[in-house]
């Protein structure tokens, strides 16, 4: 058979394709969910963080606010308690006021002004002021006003950041006596600073600064911020505005913050309490770890889920391709796969497979049979005849050639016709048939020449089998009436006889002698 050659075969095996699909499938869900539940989750911590902040700075606007009550009233009540105590005695006054300064750590110092802008008494002592003028603006303003004040920060004259609160004193008569002074250093440590110290910096890198009315920034836990003017800050502006609120707020370094901010409203201060925007992150990412904790284990099972079941599925039909690539090779009936019933496309591919198979089965055979066979009277024709006898005298078979001719046939032909010819052909085609064991073999030889083959004879049996054939045919009726006869040449094949050429040379002579005899008689070859 002629070896096919296969063309090679490209493409994606079915299983490969399937799990690339799967594989992209579970990658995009993924994503998907990650990236929504990241936004989701984002702009829920955002406003859940924004409203927190609101919160604090509100709480630390009401301590705050407090305090400043506290501090306002506490400066009140010792303005009272001078105007009532009026005492020429300095060291007794003196005692006074360090003794309010020290009862609480509100202010860092505390001073008594006297109308004519001269310090009388400081608190400290140590401060060594009195008897010195005010000089600051800020503090001759507050001297004016002969009412109670809160200062922006400054720089005082003891050359320190300061927010100075004031007090009037009026004696019984309603006279002016000037004011009592207390200074927070905003650097140091104060009641103030401590109240809002404690509650500076959280792990997530949340902080808060007080801002006084007019943008200055009054705390912060950045201490070299302090009387930074900030006031182009979107919060500090509404804070200004007198507004609460949050929002989320770019700053002058160009970060972005989560603020929430509230009016400390008995000073017009305002507190703004901030995380920055990045810091949330935090949050998401521990939220994309969960996620990825969960997803994935269940994505890799799926994954082993679908290779599995890809090349299971894939299997039958990958079977089937190997078959029909046997069957292409001329391997029939090779490794035919055995498939399960379920699989309706698979078995379908297997059955026009095997029809395909018993179809070129059958093609072939009839070819094969065409090939050796003689399409006028069925009998195997020349060429099969060349193949079998190489066939058994190189296996040393024994056997017999028995060739016969019709004689005078070319007469048959001119008096009945060309077709009349061809009947008495088949005719005594179906005589030898009769005459002969099933394993001897007839043959056409070409026109009106047969031979037959027979296996392991005597000279005495195929001469019988010759001569029986000869009286058959004499005596068989033809169609049109006329009967003919019949030469026959017959030999046996001797052992050694090294071609089947010479067997036939043999039979021919014998043939042609029997031709020569006056025909219609069985001649066996003589050495
Ligand atoms: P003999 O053999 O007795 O010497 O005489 P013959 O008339 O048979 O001689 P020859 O071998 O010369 O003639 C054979 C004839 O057979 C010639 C040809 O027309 C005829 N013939 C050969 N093949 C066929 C065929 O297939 N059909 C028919 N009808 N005739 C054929
Ligand atoms: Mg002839
Ligand atoms: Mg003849």
């Amino acid at each position: 058979m002629k070896k096919i050659t296969q063309p090679e075969v490209r493409g994606i095996r079915l299983s490969t394709f399937m799990c690339g699909l799967a594989f992209l499938t579970s990658f995009l869900i993924l994503f998907s969910c990650l990236f929504i539940g990241y936004t989701q989750e984002r702009q829920s911590i955002e406003q859940q963080v924004l409203e927190l902040n609101e919160i604090h700075a509100k709480e630390l606007s009401h301590i705050t606010e407090s305090l400043v009550s506290a501090m306002q009233h506490s400066l009140d009540e010792s303005a009272k308690y001078i105007v009532n105590h009026p005492t020429q005695n300095k060291q007794l006054a003196q005692n006074n006021l360090d003794y309010f300064r020290n009862s609480s750590s509100f202010f860092n110092a505390v001073f008594l002004i006297r109308p004519n802008r001269t310090i009388e008494l400081n608190s400290p002592a140590s401060l060594n002021q009195a008897g010195t003028k005010l000089t600051s603006k800020i503090s001759i303003d507050a001297l004016e006003a002969k009412r109670p004040t809160i200062s922006s920060p400054y720089i005082g004259k003891i050359n320190r950041t300061i927010i100075l609160m004031t007090h009037p004193l009026f004696d019984h008569s309603g006279q002016y006596q000037g004011m009592l002074a207390g200074a927070l250093y905003l650097q140091k440590k104060n009641e103030l600073k401590e109240l809002l110290g404690t509650n500076s910096r959280k792990t997530d890198g949340s902080y808060f600064y007080v801002v006084d009315r007019k943008g200055n920034i009054i705390y912060h836990p950045d201490s070299s911020m302090i009387n930074t003017n900030v006031q182009q800050n979107k919060v500090v502006q509404a804070l200004m505005q007198g507004k609460s609120g949050k929002q989320v707020v770019e700053n002058s370094k160009n970060r972005t913050y989560l603020a929430g901010y509230s009016v400390i409203s008995n000073v017009g201060w305002g507190v703004v309490f901030q995380t920055p925007i990045e810091n949330t992150n935090i949050y998401s990412s521990n939220l994309i770890r969960s996620t990825l904790v969960y997803l994935v284990p269940v994505i890799i099972l799926f994954m082993l889920l679908i290779f599995w079941l890809s090349r299971w599925l894939g299997k039958p039909l990958y079977l089937l391709a190997a078959y029909a690539q046997n069957l292409a090779a001329g391997h029939h009936g090779k490794n035919r796969p055995q498939l399960a019933r379920w699989n309706y496309e698979a078995r379908q591919l297997h059955h026009a497979i095997m029809m395909l198979e018993e179809e070129t089965r059958e093609k072939e055979k009839r070819l094969q049979s065409e090939a050796n066979q003689d399409p006028l009277t069925g009998l195997l024709n020349r060429r099969a005849l060349q193949s079998i006898t190489d066939n058994w005298v190189s296996n040393q078979y024994s056997f017999a050639v028995i060739i016969l001719d019709i004689d005078h046939f070319k007469l048959v032909n001119d008096t009945y016709g060309h077709p009349a010819g061809d009947e008495v052909l088949k005719m005594l085609a179906s005589v030898l048939r009769s005459q002969v064991r099933t394993e001897d073999l007839c043959f056409r030889y070409g026109g009106e020449e047969f031979v037959i083959l027979l296996y392991e004879v005597t000279e005495q049996e195929v001469m019988e089998v010759a001569e029986r054939i000869r009286q058959t045919t004499a005596i068989f009726p033809t169609p049109m009436g006329h009967k003919i006869t019949i030469s026959l040449g017959v030999t046996l094949s001797l052992e050694g006889t090294a071609e089947a050429q010479q067997l036939f040379k043999h039979a021919d002579t014998a043939l042609y002698q029997a031709k020569e005899n006056g025909r219609n008689q069985t001649v066996f070859y003589q050495v």
